[in-house]
């Protein structure tokens, strides 16, 4: 009978899989973080600290890349290049699945805070629509939408895109927010907005089995 229940007990560990599937294993996802390369994009003060935009994109790109993998996802990290038509080549050249160009607004209103999101293609929409309610959702801010316009990532290439401008880092709260982030607090608006990505792609590739990418089937 010990025997039967350690043999039963193997049995069982031989059929666990190491780690679940998810609708993100196979997928590559490009992560563009915007600006970089010497150029800062906005620039927001808390308590006389200055806060760089590109710094805040490169953070929520590493925590969403976390969570991508761990659903056995793969990211493509976009080689931050001066055009962006050039950076959605790399992602392109990639076969990249999906593209998300991570950005965040500015003002010189320190008050000013919404979130929204930036489309140009009939699929982006699509891809869009699963990526902006979800962190719409996750941050609780005036919800500006999606909207049409170039800003060159998503008019580049065909594959599906969004470029999300999920909160102002003029905003003060929001600066003073990453700070905290930066000194290790939890349930910051980074990790908000990471798992709100990660929680859109995982019901956009759910729903599009194929992942719809016009890179499809193109350098894998
Ligand atoms: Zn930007």
């Amino acid at each position: 009978m010990k025997n039967a229940i350690a043999i039963l007990g193997l049995a069982l560990l031989v059929a666990l899989p190491v780690s679940a599937a998810t609708s993100l294993t196979g997928k590559v996802i490009a992560l563009d973080a915007g600006h970089g390369n010497g150029e800062t994009g906005a620039v927001g003060v808390c308590n006389g600290v200055e806060v760089i935009e590109a710094d805040v994109n490169l953070a929520v790109r590493a925590e969403l890349k976390a969570l991508i993998e761990a659903g056995e996802g793969t990211v493509h990290e976009v080689a931050q290049r001066f055009s962006r038509q050039d950076r959605v080549a790399d992602a392109e050249s990639a076969g990249s699945d999906v593209l998300i160009s991570i950005h965040h607004n500015g003002s010189t209103n320190t008050s000013a805070d919404y979130t929204q999101s930036f489309v140009t293609q009939k699929n982006d929409k699509i891809f869009a629509g699963y990526i902006h309610p979800a962190l719409v959702d996750a941050l609780q801010l005036p919800n500006k939408g999606i909207k049409n316009d170039g800003y060159g990532m998503t008019v580049y290439g065909s594959l599906p895109g969004v470029l999300t401008e999920s909160y102002f880092i003029t905003n003060t709260d929001a600066v003073c927010d990453f700070l905290d982030y930066q000194s290790g607090a939890t349930n910051t608006r980074v990790q908000k907005e990471a798992q709100a990505m990660y929680d859109g792609l995982a019901a956009y590739f759910s729903a599009n089995t194929d992942g719809g990418g016009g890179s499809k089937g193109r350098n894998r």
